[in-house]
């Protein structure tokens, strides 16, 4: 993951005196001096200030006003970017997990001296930030991708699903996919749908706080992960995060029903619409709701993980005209998901721009934006009329899941009849018929 730079001001008086991040600095004020390592920016937005870490270990900003002179000290003097090298161990009768590494803050680790952030990926490296793994099972660590999740696309899913079938192809007792928090709920459903008759537990993992904080959850957070890979009765896609803001368990969700919630807290991700399939606390895996499918080793996984990226998710609000349906169909949209308001309606406004895109082949497909409770397009008039106009209600579907779920049909099915009738079927759980509401809704 790139380090975000200096920039502007900032920038520019470090160039003059040809300084980088990391190299030895000393900025005098009057008659104060400053100096130790030049740090990246605390906010990436300032141009007027520059960090520098003194020798105490303390992080100063100093602000570039007039008469701050900057000096040129040493350039990188103990930049070691390495951690120790740890012998990686294979212990006899523990399970052997497979890791596949995505990205985002869960997979970095911060150099202590310059306090740089680098990718943690190796075996090593994990092995290194978290040596309690080695207790729970035999990891092997594969580097798929470094990036952040928003950067995530349907093409990388599949990716990632043919990376995974390939480590249950070689005999793992579960797999654990390390991912950037903001769309983990994307690529947890997209792995649902491309990863069916699962042999062993599929986990996605990632982390609010980098491991340099002392709240960091990626610790916690990993290594539940990998013992839900390792032993848990089930065999799907799920999410395991933080459960509660203290470190005492993590919450199991199913991929087709998980949320991020929270921009920032560390028990973000929910179930929507369904309990928990689990939780793990001190080490041990305890169902909170039956399991879909049960581990066995024998089962072949079936791939499916074509993806059809000309699917968009569109949010209606007072008065959405529908102009941009009428864009998106233009431009060759096979699928749109509405998020439509309360039980699955859109603005009379609209309608016209529905039908059109309906009657020219777009599937369109209706969830809520309530999140909680599902659609019913029965109950007023509006919802009736647009069934009538061929729109498919989603459900107690997550607008996500519905996107991801309409990407996958239509990557899998030519038929578009065939596609509305996988649409209406509930195929991972994604779709139930009576919508429970779990414990956790706060
Ligand atoms: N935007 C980043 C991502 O989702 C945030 C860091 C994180 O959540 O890991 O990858």
């Amino acid at each position: 993951m790139e380090e975000i730079g200096y920039w502007g001001k900032a920038s520019s008086e470090l160039e003059k005196v040809g300084a980088s991040i990391h190299d030895r600095v000393r900025l005098t004020k009057g008659s104060l001096v400053f100096e130790g390592l030049l740090m990246p920016p605390a906010d990436p937005a300032d141009d007027n200030h520059v960090v520098v870490k003194l020798d105490n270990g303390y992080n100063v900003g100093i602000r570039l006003e007039p008469g701050v002179k900057i000096e040129l000290i040493a350039r990188n003097p103990s930049f070691k970017p390495e951690l120790p090298e740890v012998p990686v161990k294979v212990k006899e009768g523990l399970p052997k997990v497979s890791i596949i590494s995505t990205g985002g803050t869960i997979a970095s680790r911060v150099d202590y001296v310059t306090g740089a952030v680098y990718p943690a990926l190796t075996a090593r490296d994990l092995y290194n930030v978290v040596p309690e793994l080695g207790d729970l099972a035999n990891i092997d660590a594969h580097v798929l991708f470094s990036i952040f999740s928003e950067d995530m696309h349907p093409k990388l899913w599949s990716e990632i699903a043919e990376a995974v079938a390939k480590r249950l192809e070689d005999g793992v007792e579960g797999v654990v996919v390390t991912h950037g928090t903001d769309t983990m709920g994307y690529t947890a459903a997209a792995l649902s749908f491309a990863l069916q008759d699962l042999p062993v537990p599929v986990v996605l993992v990632g982390a609010q706080r980098s491991s340099d904080r002392p709240s960091s959850d990626a610790a916690m957070n990993l290594m539940d992960a990998v013992t839900v890979a390792a032993k848990a009765p089930f065999a799907e896609v799920v999410v395991t995060m933080h459960g509660e803001v203290g470190d005492t368990y993590t919450l199991v969700h199913r991929g087709v029903k998980v949320r991020k919630c929270h921009t920032s807290r560390r028990d973000t991700f929910r179930s929507i619409n369904s309990p928990p399939l689990a939780k793990v606390e001190k080490g041990e895996v305890v169902l909170l709701s039956r399991p879909h499918r049960l581990r066995d080793r024998e089962r072949r996984v079936s791939l499916k993980a074509k993806f059809e990226d000309k699917v968009s998710l569109v949010k209606v609000h007072p008065g959405f005209d529908g102009s941009i349906i009428d864009y998106l169909a233009e431009k060759g949209i096979k699928g749109i998901v509405l998020e439509g308001t309360g039980l699955g309606h859109a603005p009379h406004l609209s309608f016209n721009s529905i039908k059109r895109a309906i009657d020219s082949g777009v599937v369109v497909v209706m969830t809520s934006q309530c999140i909680w409770g599902r659609i019913n397009m029965n109950v007023y008039r509006t919802g009736v009329e647009l069934l009538r106009m061929g729109v498919l209600p989603g459900g107690d579907m997550l607008p996500e899941t519905a996107l991801v779920k309409l990407m996958w049909t239509l990557g899998q099915y030519r038929d578009l009849e065939e596609v509305k009738r996988i649409m209406l079927t509930n195929l991972v759980g994604e779709l139930t018929e009576r919508t429970q509401h779990s414990d956790y809704l706060r």
